[in-house]
């Protein structure tokens, strides 16, 4: 074991403050001096908590001594068990008000059920649902969002099934399998915050450790035996006469359609699951190997071919630095280069101390977390905000300008070798209209390696062995992978659904995806999403938040039918009506709707359905409470 000073170096010092009050007792720990807000305009991410000079030193002195009387006094093969809320020496929300600087922008509410220490916050109700009602669920898809579905759903003792397409949990961490794929926000807030795991070996962790994390959360929890793998959900028809969902089903390996009857439908299919692959002239001559990146073929050879990788987004962005090395030669076809947030830490391994402190020191990685979490709460919303005053086509307001620079300035860093290649891989449009990716330099290095060419003449046409530019240069290649993205407008565009009078989803929406609060559609009782329209976030947070958010609020609409004997639920088309202008006028109000620049949360025209444009304190509060004058509710049990 390494002494308490080695520890404190290498951990996260704000959080580290709360996890030693909370053991100890010591408000001394958690002075008002040691909890600088952090700054929502900064560009930079806070490090050592946002102190400096003698403050940090005397935070870092607290700190040790309190680790090392600690450690000193405990059995370190055999440490205390979490600390959990009623426990604590110090009340939780004295500790939240420490970390987050006392920002009363802070919703305690959430902030307490992140943390994961308290029954009380928890992210939904431990207590099972009264069986006056017998409920079946059907949930559409066994990746994050159909997995935390099924977990609230086992907790309050509601049956369920859930229909996978693929032979495996975990959703887009199954089909996309690519090289160098890992996540682009950090690990702590990405997992749920009622299954934490403290012994991460990245800060960033690869798809691989990702995948096993959801085997083993369906595992723990005992909900896999209740998914069947290898089934679509082709079609969904409400049954008007019994307030049912029909679903026709069928085993991928052969199967026949099969007929399934569920009271409420939950669909967790997800946005990045249909590759868009474009319709280039000519695409379907090609001769040599073609893939698109999430679907991957490892049995293609890349090793010494020679590679066209069309597109610069967050799958390409991880290929291209993965493959460069090893293949003879690699053309990158960029239409409008990525934006991304300086982050050394991107590749890096956890430092062995600071994964040794976490198992050490009980509640350390909870707060941790928790940290993290808050810092990706105020992310960069403020500074995508748009002016509408503001008169530019690469910024979309003053500060939005300042970020801009800033962040010009670190690329340009980056292209000592070929400065010529300034003009092209910095992007045109205001940060924030698309999602930014993240920057170690990998993505530099790659461009500037001799065999590496970026492509920015678009692609013209292709042929039996390459691409054509549209300015006419050729490109000769044994591969093609598509990194161009997904249909991720066309929501539920994977299943058929039919509501009442037989309304078709698909017409209902047509090319404009709405849901009442993102979760459910007039006509369509007693079908909720999650990952509906308008859950995608741009400058703010991670998924996994809102998937929690819109669980508990699901939740909540189960135990109303349940507790009142509703057949049917469905919002009003005036409360959807209402809810839509709210959240269109908001993503107006923000870079990825006020620039002018296209991105996969813009639909054929233009308008954004993917993004949520407030604040993630806002989607939180949102979720909390049904509003039931906004519900049409239909009374009688329904007879499956
Ligand atoms: P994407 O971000 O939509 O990127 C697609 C790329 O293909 C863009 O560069 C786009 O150019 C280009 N493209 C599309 N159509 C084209 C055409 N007709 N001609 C030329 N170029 C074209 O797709 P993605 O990279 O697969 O990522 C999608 C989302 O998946 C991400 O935003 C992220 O949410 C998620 N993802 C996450 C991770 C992670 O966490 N690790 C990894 C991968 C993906 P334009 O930009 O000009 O449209």
């Amino acid at each position: 074991m390494l002494d308490a000073k080695h520890y404190v170096n290498a951990a996260e010092l704000r959080p580290l403050l709360c996890a030693l009050a909370q053991l100890t007792g010591d408000r001394s720990l958690i002075d008002k001096r040691f909890a600088v807000r952090v700054d929502r305009e900064s560009i930079a991410l806070p490090t050592n908590g946002g102190l400096a000079g003698e403050t940090l030193e005397e935070a870092r002195r607290r700190a040790t001594e309190a680790l090392h009387s600690y450690l000193a006094n405990i059995d370190t093969g055999n440490p205390p068990p979490e600390p959990d809320a009623r426990g604590s020496r110090i009340e939780i929300d004295e500790l939240i008000s420490f970390l987050t600087g006392d920002d009363p922008a802070a919703s305690p509410g959430m902030m307490r059920a992140q943390l994961g220490m308290d029954e009380v916050a928890a992210t939904w109700r431990q207590q099972d649902i009264a069986p006056q009602r017998k409920l079946r669920i059907g949930i559409i898809g066994a990746g994050q969002s159909g997995l935390a579905m099924a977990r609230a759903l086992q907790i309050a003792g509601v049956d369920f099934v859930i229909f996978e397409r693929q032979e495996s949990v975990g959703g887009v961490w199954v089909s996309n399998i690519y090289p160098g794929c890992r996540l682009d926000t950090n690990n702590l807030s990405y997992s749920y915050s009622h299954f934490q795991k403290s012994d991460w070996r990245h800060h960033f962790t690869t798809g691989g450790e990702l995948w096993e994390y959801y085997q083993d959360f369906a595992a723990t929890n005992d909900i896999t035996p209740r998914i069947r793998f290898g089934t679509e959900v082709e079609s969904a028809t409400f049954q008007e006469d019994s307030a049912t969902w029909k679903l026709i089903t069928r085993n991928l390996k052969g199967g026949v359609p099969e007929q399934e009857s569920v009271d409420v439908l939950i669909s967790a299919v997800g946005v990045l699951t249909t590759p868009k692959v474009p319709d280039f002239k000519g695409r379907d001559s090609f001769q040599g190997r073609v893939m698109h990146s999430a679907e991957w073929d490892s049995t293609i050879e890349l090793k010494n071919k020679r590679v066209a990788v069309i597109g610069t987004g967050a799958s390409a962005f991880q290929i291209v630095p993965a493959i460069a090395e090893s293949v003879k030669s690699l053309a990158v076809f960029q239409r409008s280069g990525p934006w991304m947030l300086p982050t050394p830490l991107y590749h890096e391994e956890i430092a062995t101390e600071h994964r040794e402190l976490m198992s050490l020191l009980p509640g350390y990685h909870k707060w941790l977390r928790l940290w993290d979490f808050w810092i990706t709460t105020i992310g960069k919303y403020e500074l995508t905000k748009a002016d509408p005053d503001w008169r530019s086509s690469e910024s979309v307001s003053e500060p939005n300008q300042r970020f801009r620079d800033a962040l010009v300035d670190h690329i340009r860093k980056q292209y000592p070798a070929h400065p010529e290649l300034l003009e092209h891989v910095v992007p045109k449009y205001p940060v924030g209209a698309k999602r930014m990716l993240r920057d170690n330099g990998s993505w530099a290095r790659a461009l500037q390696q001799d065999n590496v060419d970026l492509v920015t003449d678009g692609v013209g046409h292709i042929d039996e062995r390459g691409i054509h530019t549209a300015k006419g240069d050729y490109h000769q290649v044994d591969v093609i992978i598509y990194s161009t993205g997904f249909t991720a407008t066309d929501f539920l565009g994977t299943v058929d659904v039919k509501g009442r009078g037989g309304q078709s989803l698909s017409k209902y929406w047509g090319d404009d995806a709405r849901a009442y609060n993102t979760v459910a559609i007039p006509g369509f009782p007693n079908l909720f999403c999650i990952g509906g329209p308008n859950t995608g976030l741009v400058a703010v947070g991670s998924q996994t938040i809102m998937t929690e958010c819109v669980v508990r609020y699901v939740d909540e609409l189960i135990r109303i039918m349940v507790a009142d004997n509703l057949r049917s639920l469905e919002p009003s088309e005036e409360a959807l009506d209402r809810f839509s202008r709210w959240v269109d006028e908001g993503n107006l109000a923000m870079a990825w709707g006020a620039a002018d620049e296209n991105s996969w949360y813009r639909n054929r025209s233009g308008k954004v359905t993917v993004s949520w444009p407030f604040t993630l304190e806002t989607f939180w509060n949102m979720c909390q409470s049904v509003n039931r004058a906004d519900w049409i509710e239909e009374s009688g049990e329904g007879t499956p």
